[in-house]
């Protein structure tokens, strides 16, 4: 039996949405760009697509791009704001994802933005009084993400919103762990572009999405045939579009199940605290409804998640594309934990999917996994 709690890493493709993509395999596979009815009917699912994504963003689909994936709609809104109006500080947080403060670093280094980087504290939440101070005249963007992608932490990004407007600066918000878990509507939060990935939420990996606000002009990241209104050439991934308006439609629909998610991962967390004193749950406040983070202080993470899997319980001891590295988290370094309780830190992200007894199987598994690990020979 596999538990697989690691849907911040990466989703099951909802049958619903492999359903909904076959026919763009094997019937439909005309070139949206083409003009013979093949290529219609490919136009016509991308823009039914586009619909559906822009109702779970509640927008208008004229303000949906289609891209590959959250590393490329994070790129594009990013190094499109460099320089506008002459403005090229930008400022983010010490917790977002590489694909972001990677990107950052080496505008950086090659002398293209000045960069600051707002820190957080022990619960995850960043310093408001620190972005305040960040934001002024020179700034061309605050790229924040909604969720963290390891604890679940939900940052106030309208509030960062409301403090960016009053100087003029864009707002990028990147929303690849919210969407389809809690409700990300860029009016409400005050954004100017949004990213998500539809692999988080039950789509295919490699299809995501821009939302750019209308009236705003940004840079392609590349030339070509003119595609997504000339900000993102290249002939459109159909059938994985389709999937990604499917996806939106489920989330849509399945808001209300964040509820149940949200139950069995307080559950989960309430087992596994009360079965070790080791553990402690990390980031506080709001926080996605399926995501728990929890340090287990003095274990190596990467030997947990290791005996965790060879019973069949797939977690993260860190974020997806970090978890080889035996070093500490850099968002649990960024938090300030003490370094035997960030080495410790396992990431369990359930979903939809997700059932009662395997968060019954899991916690029990988990539990018997530190007692080993604790285990004093004799
Ligand atoms: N942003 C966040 C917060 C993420 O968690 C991830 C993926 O883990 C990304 C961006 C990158 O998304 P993608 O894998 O679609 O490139």
């Amino acid at each position: 039996m596999l538990i697989y709690l690691d849907n911040n890493a990466t989703t099951r493709v909802a049958d619903e949405v492999i359903e909904a993509m076959q026919p763009f395999y094997r019937e439909f596979y005309g070139n949206p760009h083409s003009p013979h009815a093949l290529g219609r009917r490919s136009q016509d699912a991308v823009d039914d697509a586009r619909a559906r994504v822009a109702s779970l963003l509640s927008v208008t689909p004229e303000e949906v791009y289609f891209t590959s994936c959250g590393t490329e709609s994070n790129a594009l809104a990013i190094r499109g704001c460099i320089g506008q109006d002459g403005r090229r500080k930008i400022v983010t947080t010490a917790v977002e994802h590489p694909s972001v403060l990677a990107l950052l670093r080496a505008l950086e280094t090659s002398g293209e933005i000045e960069l600051v980087i707002v820190p957080v504290n022990r619960a995850g939440e960043i310093d408001l009084q620190a972005m305040q101070i960040a934001l002024d005249d020179s700034t061309a963007l605050v790229t924040i993400m909604l969720a963290q992608n390891e604890t679940g932490v939900i940052h106030p990004v309208a509030e960062v919103s409301r403090m960016a407007a009053a100087r003029g600066v864009k707002v990028h918000v990147d929303a690849v762990q919210a969407a389809g878990k809690i409700d990300v509507n860029p009016a409400t939060l005050g954004a100017d572009f949004v990213s998500i990935s539809g692999h988080k939420f039950h789509a295919p990996k490699g299809i995501g999405a821009l939302f750019v606000r209308k009236g705003i002009r940004i840079p392609p990241l590349w030339y070509g045939g003119g595609q997504e209104e000339g900000l993102r050439s290249g002939t459109e991934a159909v059938p994985s579009i389709v999937g990604l308006g499917a996806a939106s439609e489920l989330a849509v629909e399945k808001f209300k199940m964040q509820q149940s998610v949200k139950r069995m991962r307080d559950r989960f967390e309430a087992l596994v605290l009360e079965g070790t004193p080791l553990a402690s749950v990390n980031g506080s406040g709001l926080r996605l409804p399926n995501t728990s983070n929890i340090s287990f202080s003095g274990i190596n993470a990467s030997r947990l998640v290791f005996m965790l899997d060879r019973s069949g319980v797939c977690a993260s001891g860190g974020s997806a594309c970090q978890s080889a590295k035996p070093d500490p988290s850099a968002v649990m370094t960024a938090m300030g934990l003490p370094l035997e309780q960030a080495i410790g830190a396992i990431r369990f992200s359930l979903s939809r999917y997700t059932t009662d007894e395997e968060i019954d199987l899991a916690s029990s598994t988990a539990l018997a996994a530190i007692e080993k690990l604790t285990a004093v020979p004799v």
